[in-house]
């Protein structure tokens, strides 16, 4: 059974607090289809941080690298993660911004007295994914006949924007 770690969003980003941890790949059940290999680790930390019109916020950074399989040749990819994100804790869902802040890094999280610390973490992972992960042009088996890996990156980028614009995110 991974170990489950479990914070008091409120309080803990109230009073400041802070939090590291390491999360073995293979622990991070949504993941797994992504992935090619579960191997690994990813390290991470989270601070609760108060903002000065007594927002509440919990900053979630993850660092590590993914077995991603190769959407073109299925073969393995290593993927670093290297994230860091702003998420506004919200008491009220009603009163969740409609539209997410032009700032890719905020976004909002209900309130949470039993927060899944590993939950957050592989939400955040997934979120910062990209749709289609591929090797870059040359660097796949597939050959380079597929397009650019540029060009899925912006693919996903955009699908990720509509997704938000909808409100699904
Ligand atoms: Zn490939």
């Amino acid at each position: 059974m991974p170990e489950q770690v479990v914070i008091n969003s409120i309080e803990f980003a109230r009073n400041g607090e802070s939090l590291n941890g390491i999360a073995a790949v293979a622990n991070l059940s949504r993941l797994q289809d992504l992935l090619f290999s579960s191997s690994g680790l990813l390290e991470y930390t989270l601070t609760g941080k108060r903002g000065e019109n007594d927002q509440l916020f919990l900053v979630c950074a993850v660092k590590g690298m993914l077995q991603l399989r190769c959407q073109r040749c299925l073969g393995t990819l290593a993927y670093p993660v290297d994230l860091n994100s702003e998420l506004e804790l919200i008491e009220d869902e009603q009163r969740f911004p409609s539209v997410v802040n032009e700032d890719e890094l905020t976004d909002a999280i209900k309130v949470d007295p039993n927060m899944d610390v590993l939950a957050l973490v592989e939400d955040e992972v997934l979120l910062g994914l990209p749709m289609a992960p591929t090797h870059a042009a040359g660097a796949c088996k597939a050959g380079g006949n597929f397009g650019q890996a540029e060009t899925d990156k912006q693919n996903a980028f955009s699908v990720l924007a509509a997704l938000k614009a909808k409100g699904h995110l």
